[in-house]
């Protein structure tokens, strides 16, 4: 399918690895000229010629930390006006609700929730003005079925949620959609860390506490970063200018609702 977004422009963010780089790299493919960024500058360069060398599209990358204002004025000063905007950032630690204090939960609200809607709110008006715009956040399968460790992402992911719920059906009207994808799990260095923090309170191996997470799956399985990068260029495509304000869910059937 030619998702009709050739000679577009991307923010995407948080976009060195895992699940931002799988969108960048998806949206490449379909020709879409890119501005990147993540904090470290080699691992950002290196994907930033990687997708260069696969795709021949234009990638601009900004090493900056987009949950600081200074970062998101520096990476939108290299890209003042995307056709499209994928959210990311790190995700909070786990760990138990009486060991974060206030700072703790500014410091989540502010990456998984504020970030996000600043951003939103800094691109939007431009994507109103030229009739199109695909705005994708990556949030998590926790908004759906919170994870009882990661209380701090739990709180602040649906938080957006509920901001975006109101504000895409706002936008809709203008061919601007926001849209948000819930991933389940996608074996990252993310993924890694949480396992890793789950084994070390059990006792077990970071492989065997995998090895269980892949057999409580009713697809027997992680999902693929291609699976997402897929899913996320689908949503940023022409075609899907009537999907408005939805909550998509890549887990592997893990979560058991019927709707
Ligand atoms: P990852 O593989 O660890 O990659 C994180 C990326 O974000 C890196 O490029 C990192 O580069 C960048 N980054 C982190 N903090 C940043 C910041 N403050 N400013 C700019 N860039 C930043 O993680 P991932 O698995 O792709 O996860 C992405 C998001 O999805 C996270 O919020 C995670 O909690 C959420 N999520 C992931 C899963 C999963 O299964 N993987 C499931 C549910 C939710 P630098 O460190 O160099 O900045």
């Amino acid at each position: 399918m030619n998702m009709g977004i050739r000679g577009r422009t991307a923010l995407v963010c948080a976009a060195s690895k895992g699940l931002g780089r799988a969108c960048a790299e998806a949206l490449a493919a379909e020709g879409v000229n890119l501005t990147i960024l993540a904090r470290g500058a080699e691992a950002l360069e290196a994907t930033a010629a990687a997708i260069r060398a696969a795709h021949g599209v234009t990638v601009t990358a900004v090493a900056a930390d987009i949950t600081t204002p200074a970062g998101r004025e520096a990476v939108l000063a290299a890209c003042p006006a995307p056709d499209i905007l994928i959210n990311n950032a790190g995700g909070p630690p786990p760990g138990d609700f009486r060991a974060w204090d206030e700072a703790a939960w500014q410091t989540a609200l502010n990456a998984n929730m504020v970030t996000p809607i600043m951003l939103i709110r800094a691109v939007i008006d431009g994507m109103i003005e030229r009739r199109f715009g695909r705005i994708v956040n990556i949030t998590s399968g926790a908004v759906k079925a919170p994870i009882p460790m990661l209380g701090l992402s739990n709180g602040a992911r649906t938080g957006l949620t509920g901001f975006v719920a109101g504000l895409s059906r706002q936008v809709a009207r203008h061919n601007v959609t926001i849209n948000n994808l819930l991933p389940g799990m996608f074996l990252t260095d993310r993924l890694r860390s949480n396992f890793a923090a789950e084994a070390s309170k059990s006792g077990k191996t970071v492989e065997q506490i995998a090895d269980l997470r892949r057999a409580g799956n009713p697809s027997l399985r992680f999902g693929e970063l291609e699976e997402f990068g897929a899913a996320c260029a689908w949503l940023s495509s022409a075609q899907a200018g009537y999907v408005v304000g939805q909550n998509i869910l890549l887990d592997g059937g893990a979560f058991a609702g019927t709707l």
